[in-house]
């Protein structure tokens, strides 16, 4: 890496941004022509310098652009700066957090971030650990081993031998049933506890279903309330499944991916209240803080069962310092991206208090794009207060058709969701670099093309 390759990138980044400022999104191509239309093909020789070139950034021009105003597709969005700097600086870099020897000042980055993140939960930053995580999924299934391992310790050694229950909404994420039949719980052992018409687990059922299960000698292991579904942008009640899973002893999650992040905010962390209860914790600063992907966030109350489930001897490795500067010995993975700089770069610049701004932000993002829809007669609106994810039908559409034909259009990126046999348009307001004129931005462009 020298000077010349930086301005490489640089030429590429700006034309890039140029190309974002002008158009928000981009024709797609479709799948037939995509290896015709761009060079992605790769042969045996090198090529020129200049064909090099020429070919990366027709590529980066014809991706889709996700960190635009008009991209309001899923449960990220925005890009930015201060993280993108981070994240920027982590690829130079190159470090890998799985020893102090090797990540050096970086394990301290994430480390702080922990102890920050726990004192705002409500946990003991002297006896609570945690770490960055490939992805929200990846995080539900560390809760998924350690509720597993906390219930019967001997299964690192032994193997599932028995039908061990996993409790979570209708509504909550694909990955907790997938993660299931990843280490030994099977799909079939995960219960998926009714929602009411807000999307809110019904806790009475769960406690039903509980007992039912232990009538059945089955063994109760985790009950996972989802911080912001994914559809909807629902909350469980973390304080009644906290009652629930102390009567049963078992695990308790908080899968936060979505809104998790709402801890930051002193006007919405009410949402999440009794999560110090909580024995793990998770969210996504790629999702309401609008870092760069991934920046995913696990936190459990008690670092002594993340030892438990994780860790494991390899000589090789660990030559220096004490395990807590080792967080290999708490991860899943032996090399490990470090995605704690972009949050931290992003933190050290705003403060606690910006990033509670943010978050503010969205919801009043939400609440705005929720009365535009109740005062337009053409739409109908399905989402409910307490969320950004603000989901409607306009004119009777189907929502899969009107979606598909802005993509196709090159118009807005948004994407559909289903909840009780109802499908809907989906608008995420996630992007906190986003105001209020760029969501009657989005109003207006379905109002022009149907
Ligand atoms: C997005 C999301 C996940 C998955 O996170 P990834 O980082 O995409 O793996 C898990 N749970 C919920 C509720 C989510 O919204």
């Amino acid at each position: 890496m020298n000077k010349e390759a930086l301005s490489i990138f640089s030429e590429i980044a700006q034309k890039l941004l140029q190309a974002e400022r002008e158009n928000g999104v981009i024709k797609p191509i479709s799948t037939e022509a995509l290896f015709e239309k761009l060079d992605l093909n790769l042969s045996p020789e090198a090529c020129s310098d200049s064909d090099w070139k020429q070919s990366i950034t027709n590529l980066v021009l014809q991706t889709p652009r996700t960190s635009t105003k008009k991209f309001f597709n899923q449960l990220f969005g925005g890009r930015n700066t201060y993280a993108t700097i981070g994240d920027l600086l982590a690829v130079l870099l190159n470090n890998s957090l799985y020893t102090y020897k090797v990540g050096g000042a970086m394990i301290g980055v994430e480390k702080v971030l922990i102890r920050e993140i726990s004192h705002l939960l409500g946990y003991d930053p002297e006896t609570s650990d945690g770490l960055t995580v490939p992805g929200g999924s990846m995080c539900n299934m560390m809760a998924m081993i350690m509720a597993r391992d906390f219930r019967n310790s001997e299964i690192p050694q032994t193997g599932v031998q028995t039908k061990m229950i996993y409790y979570t909404s209708e509504d909550s994420h694909y990955s907790i049933p997938k993660n299931a039949s990843f280490i030994g719980i099977g799909r079939n052992q995960i219960r998926l506890i009714p929602t009411n018409r807000q999307g809110v687990m019904d806790t009475e059922t769960l406690q039903e279903i509980i007992e039912k299960d232990l009538a059945e000698n089955m063994i109760p292991t985790m009950i996972n309330a989802t911080a912001g579904t994914t559809v909807l942008g629902a909350f469980d009640p973390i304080s009644t499944c906290a009652d629930i899973a102390e009567k049963y002893g078992v695990w308790l999650h908080v899968d936060g991916a979505y809104c998790g992040a709402v801890l930051y905010s002193n006007k919405y962390k009410h949402l999440i209240d009794g999560v110090h209860r909580a024995d793990s914790f998770c969210f996504n600063a790629h999702k309401m803080l609008n870092a760069p992907i991934s920046c995913s966030i696990f936190l459990a109350k008690e670092d002594k069962m993340l030892y438990q489930s994780f860790n494991n001897e390899a000589n090789y490795l660990y030559q220096t310092h004490d395990d807590y500067f080792n967080p290999g010995k708490i991860s899943m993975q032996c090399g490990r991206r470090n995605d704690a700089l972009k949050l931290w770069t992003l933190w050290k610049a705003i403060g606690t208090n910006g990033l509670g701004k943010m978050i503010d932000h969205q919801f009043a993002l939400a609440k705005h794009a929720r009365s535009y829809i109740e005062s337009h007669p053409d739409y109908i609106l399905y989402s409910f207060e307490n969320s950004i994810s603000v989901c409607f039908n306009y004119k009777n559409i189907p929502a899969n058709e009107l979606c598909n034909q802005l993509y196709q259009e090159g118009l807005l990126m948004v994407g559909y969701g289903d909840f009780r046999g109802e499908q809907f348009v989906r608008l995420v307001t996630v992007n906190a670099g986003n105001e209020v004129e760029d969501i009657e931005a989005f109003f207006n462009i379905i109002e022009t093309m149907f």
